[in-house]
């Protein structure tokens, strides 16, 4: 057969991935991004938090949205498309990020499971040590938590990436384990 007439045969459309029906209920369709303008969540949050403290429990809400929306099978959309401090800092630091290397040791499972277990022993730690004490006063110690989490991701940002936090950040890293959970049972 010529080359001619090779390039004339009609070709086969390509197959489809299949994806058994047990993996597709846990892959649910994600929602446009929202990270446009989601960084003023951050902002009205932590000004309306500073002024008046127990809005500081808001902190809750921003910590189980992300669990929550992997627990729903649509693993880090909202790392992708919601969460608004990776929205704050993209929007803050990507004209002066500095872009330096991230150290290899950033991107080791270890250190992000170290990091994890240092944020959440010490945020648990905080929770117990505040309730007996009030709402204003939980609502403070959430708030300056979620503030330091944001500075620490703002210092990153200038000294590596804009989302360079997003590596190492306990929230992501949680969500990420349950989406990989999630594709796990699927598969069972
Ligand atoms: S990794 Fe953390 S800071 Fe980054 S987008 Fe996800 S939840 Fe937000």
């Amino acid at each position: 057969m010529s080359d001619q007439t090779l390039a004339n045969l009609p070709v086969p459309p390509a197959q489809a991935p299949q994806t058994s029906p047990r993996i597709r209920k846990y892959h649910q369709p994600w929602i446009p991004s929202l990270q446009g303008w989601s960084w003023i969540i951050t902002i009205v949050w932590i000004t309306i938090a500073n002024i008046w403290k127990p809005f500081g429990l808001y902190g809750f809400v921003c910590m189980f949205t992300p669990i929550g929306i992997a627990l729903s099978g649509r693993g880090k959309m909202h790392c992708a498309r919601i969460c608004p401090r990776g929205s704050f800092i993209k929007v803050f630091t990507r004209r002066i990020s500095l872009h330096l290397p991230k150290p290899a040791f950033m991107k080791k499972t270890a250190f992000r499971w170290a990091l994890w277990g240092l944020m959440m022993g010490s945020f648990i730690t905080l929770i117990i040590y505040s309730i007996p004490r009030g709402v204003a006063f939980l609502g403070n110690t959430v708030l300056v938590f979620m503030e330091i989490a944001t500075v620490l991701a703002f210092i990153f940002g200038i000294l590596f990436s804009p989302r360079a936090w997003c590596t190492v950040c306990p929230m992501g890293f949680t969500t990420g384990n349950l989406r990989g959970l999630l594709d796990k049972k699927g598969k069972q």
